[in-house]
């Protein structure tokens, strides 16, 4: 689904996110709920990386390729995983700061549908795209 309009429009018309502090309190609770989750993740994987290690010596060469395909493929996600707590710790220290809700590169505020979304939204829908798209 795309169409989160960045334009959030009140009842009123007035063009607002309405992000107030109970609002942020949801967002940070939720951040901080999937930040322990992916540590928790994060934990799990070191342990299976270290398996692969240890299985050398006592498998066949063509599981021992498997094992390996599945040590890049547990890399990769654990990269992913760095990527989204790092974007988690950003918007919970933006959070701190008062920033929280406003795009890092425009500056203009996030849609709270958006933040509802991914409360780690750094960037407003437009420049979001525009970063997907690879215009930068
Ligand atoms: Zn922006």
């Amino acid at each position: 689904m795309t169409g989160v309009g960045d334009a959030a429009l009140t009842r009123d018309g007035i063009a607002m996110n309405d992000l107030d502090e109970k609002h942020i309190a949801e967002l940070r609770e939720r951040l901080v709920q999937k930040q322990e989750a992916l540590l928790g993740l994060e934990e799990t994987g070191a342990q299976a990386a270290n398996t692969v290690e240890l299985d050398q010596t006592t498998v066949g060469r063509l599981s021992r390729m498997d094992d390996l395909r599945a040590q890049a493929m547990s890399q990769e996600s654990e990269r992913r995983r760095h990527l989204e707590l790092q974007r988690i710790n950003s918007a919970l220290q933006r959070m701190e700061t008062g920033e929280y809700g406003h795009c890092v590169r425009c500056g203009e505020e996030i849609a709270l549908k958006r933040l509802e979304f991914d409360p780690a939204a750094l960037l407003c829908i437009r420049c979001a795209s525009e970063a997907e798209s690879g215009a930068d």
